[in-house]
């Protein structure tokens, strides 16, 4: 069996991009939803599903330094480049790579996702940039892996000195993929995970969700068990990649962004309190010190215990606000 993201008690060795993701260092950089496989589990929003758009983690960008600001908001030590697919916009994937390594270092860490195959030309394009291939072959190819362009895509691409793995959902037959061990560095396998544009095809093959809460899908953990125990085997659950990854990418945006007057919880979210004045709040802001709070264009924002404490008798709207840091999802709102 093998073993759980970020517990490697028996040598389990994860690949360079999966340390720092597990610190929640590495920034997701989607370069495109344009694809031309149709995956029938493809786990991609409607929002970006075929659509040619770049995202900085949550942030919809469009430049490399847009990216770069981005990265530096949560003091990102690498960068995940994915899609879609990325290949077919290579010169997209070369120039943020590269503004990437030139802003941070080489020592800036990209793993570049695909479900293509590299040939010799792509990968020179992408020597010194990206540092770790994970290549994605289709789910009807695994049984004949080490006859498909990817056993040899993989083959060449070590040779020419990046670290290379495959990168797989959990399904029926994975374990097939065995065969290519000895040609890797790793192979992950997440979860299959639910999703809002996946969900009729799921349910056509019979799958439901391990439960209500999160989006794993009942079985997956089983057909990964096919794999042998491997310290090249790495199974990263879905609830790893919510909870974890997640959190710790938060945290580490929260501590670079978050305004004086905003508590960081330990989810990495920040929570403050909004007034909508309907009526003169000058004598009160007075009485606060100029960091507790900031007057946008129709409210007020401050620390949300003083809202709570002291701003009973305002006249106007009072609610807490509980977000993701840096002007992030709205996650909660509370009226006081
Ligand atoms: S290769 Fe990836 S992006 Fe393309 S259809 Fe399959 S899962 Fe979706």
């Amino acid at each position: 069996m093998q073993q759980e993201s970020g517990v490697s008690p028996d040598g389990v060795s994860l690949s360079p991009g999966c340390v720092l993701c597990h610190q929640g260092a590495k920034m997701v950089l989607f370069v495109t939803g344009r694809c031309r496989r149709t995956c029938w589990y493809c786990p991609l929003s409607r929002e970006r599903k075929g659509r040619d758009v770049v995202f900085a983690n949550s942030r919809q960008v469009s430049s490399p330094a847009e990216a770069i600001e981005e990265a530096e908001s949560m003091s990102a030590l690498g960068t995940g480049v994915t899609g879609g697919e990325p290949l077919i916009v290579l010169d997209r994937v070369v120039e943020y790579s590269r503004a990437l390594k030139e802003h941070f270092g080489p020592e800036h860490q990209i793993h570049l996702y695909t479900g293509l195959a590299p040939d010799e030309a792509a990968l020179r394009r992408l020597q010194g940039l990206v540092d770790e291939i994970r290549l994605h072959p289709p789910h009807e190819c695994w049984p004949d892996i080490l006859d498909t362009d990817y056993a040899r895509s993989a083959v060449l691409a070590r040779e020419l000195g990046f670290l290379v793995g495959i990168e797989v959902p959990a399904l029926p037959g994975i374990g097939a993929l065995a065969a290519a061990l000895p040609l890797l560095d790793f192979l992950n396998i997440n979860e299959l995970e639910w999703g809002e544009t996946c969900a009729d095809a799921m349910r056509e093959r019979g799958l439901e969700p391990e439960d209500g809460v999160h989006n794993a899908v009942l079985g997956a953990r089983e057909w990964a068990a096919e794999l042998p125990r491997d310290p090249k085997v790495h199974f990263c659950s879905s609830v790893f990649k919510d909870s974890v990854q997640l959190r710790e990418r938060l945290k580490r945006i929260a501590a670079n962004t978050a305004r004086p007057f905003e508590e960081v919880t330990d989810d990495g979210t920040v929570v403050y309190g909004v007034l909508e004045p309907a009526g003169p709040v000058d004598e009160f802001l007075a009485s606060l010190d100029g960091d507790d709070y900031m007057v946008c264009d129709k409210t007020i924002e401050m620390a949300w215990w003083v809202l709570a404490e002291e701003g009973a008798g305002l006249p106007g709207r009072k609610y807490v606000v509980e977000r993701y840091p840096n002007g992030g999802m709205v996650v909660e709102v509370t009226p006081l």
